[in-house]
């Protein structure tokens, strides 16, 4: 083929405009068009085999796309033959290492989150650890929660992405506290942001809102990233069963009182015999049978009963536990009220002979620890403050 002259400068002055509108996009941040004037640009991608939770939150994701921008995105669950050009990915698969080559989707962190554009692609994701044999467990009264993650990385990403890229606001529960930024294009410059929580333990900021609760508007704490934690643990009062259970086969177990009685008052506040090596046998013989229902359970209770005033054992060994210069509140015991030193130490020590014993019976099990309670007069309120 003959070339002509001028035709050759033509083809190099369009060259030069080529790269100066390269140049001039890239000065500006190529946007990413996840929607462009009310039409989706780009499915969303969940992993196979996603958790409900995760599923949901992919799902909520194309929801809240339409509710701002009118376009509802595809989700697609797997990976897509042939590969879409762009995609909301959600959640890891081994696909995105290829997909965005610069960025390390091995989390080191507890709960860690990754959320990134690069020119054709996002990705929300996040570390998440499930038990498929165990995504089905009893809550402490015995109600059956469903879904259950040990890490929901990708789904507290997905909702950070909703808040921070979206711009929707969840104010308070209900549809009436929910704020959606209405935008016929959902753009994004290529950016990297990680982050992981400090606090393991969020879902008890809203208690009415934790998993097992299934109170209208427990979504609301799950958008705040409050409710799908990794920490997971039952801080109520462990022994509440205790005197149910025990009265009449171990009364040992009970706290003794001044008269040589045991558990008195009787009922869910009795106290137990902290000091009691058959005590914390029967505490351990309890986390063992909870770990063959979850194994995935990690925290157990040594917290007080409740009844911060009354009913704790007087004997020998649990007496010899406190401090004997403690600050003095009035207890009450049966057919007796006395000063007595605060249960500070009698409750830590407590707390930390179960931990030892804990890791003596699962010298496997790094993992399990004990949780015990800022209770009564632990927390330095004297009965005339309460
Ligand atoms: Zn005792």
């Amino acid at each position: 083929m003959q070339h002509h002259p001028l035709h050759n400068s033509v083809r190099i002055g369009l060259a030069a405009l080529a790269i100066g509108a390269l140049t001039s996009a890239c000065t500006k941040g190529a946007e990413l068009m996840l929607v462009e004037n009310g039409e989706a640009r780009m499915p969303i991608v969940v992993f196979e085999g996603a958790p409900p939770f995760t599923r949901q939150a992919a799902d909520e994701l194309a929801e809240y796309i339409e509710k701002t921008s009118g376009a509802r995105p595809e989700v697609i669950e797997g990976q897509p033959d042939p590969l879409p050009v762009s995609a909301i990915w959600v959640g890891y698969q081994p696909i995105l290492d290829k997909l965005f080559p610069d960025l390390d989707f091995n989390f080191q962190h507890a709960e860690e989150i990754l959320i990134a554009a690069n020119s054709n692609h996002v990705v929300i994701a996040g570390r998440d650890r499930w038990d498929p044999e165990h995504m089905t467990v009893p809550d402490r009264r015995g109600r059956e929660i469903v879904g259950i993650q040990q890490e929901y990385g990708t789904v507290n990403a997905v909702y950070g992405f909703l808040q921070d890229y979206l711009g929707v606001r969840w104010l308070w529960p209900g549809e009436l506290g929910e704020d959606v930024l209405e935008q016929s294009t959902i753009a994004l410059e290529p950016f990297v942001y990680r982050y992981y929580p400090q606090f393991r333990s969020r879902h008890l900021i809203f208690m009415i809102y934790t998993l097992s609760k299934n109170m209208s508007g427990n979504e609301w704490a799950r958008h705040q990233r409050l409710q799908l934690d990794s920490l997971a643990f039952n801080p109520g009062h462990p022994f509440s069963e205790w005197w149910e259970r025990f009265h009449e086969t171990h009364p040992e177990y009970l706290a003794l009182q001044p008269d040589g009685s045991r558990g008195y008052p009787g009922g869910r506040t009795s106290k137990i015999c902290k000091s009691s090596p058959a005590v914390w046998e029967q505490w351990l013989s309890d986390v063992e049978e909870s770990l063959l229902v979850d194994p995935n359970r990690v925290v157990f209770g040594a917290n007080a009963n409740d009844g911060w005033t009354y009913g704790y054992c007087v004997c020998d060994n649990c007496q010899a536990w406190d401090h004997p210069e403690g600050q003095t509140f009035s207890y009450v015991s049966k057919g007796r009220v006395r000063q007595y030193v605060s249960m500070t130490d009698r409750q830590i020590i407590f707390a930390n002979t179960l931990a030892r014993k804990l890791r003596e019976r699962f010298p496997d099990r790094e993992d399990l620890s004990v949780a015990a309670m800022a209770y009564g007069v632990i927390c330095g309120l004297s009965p005339s403050t309460m």
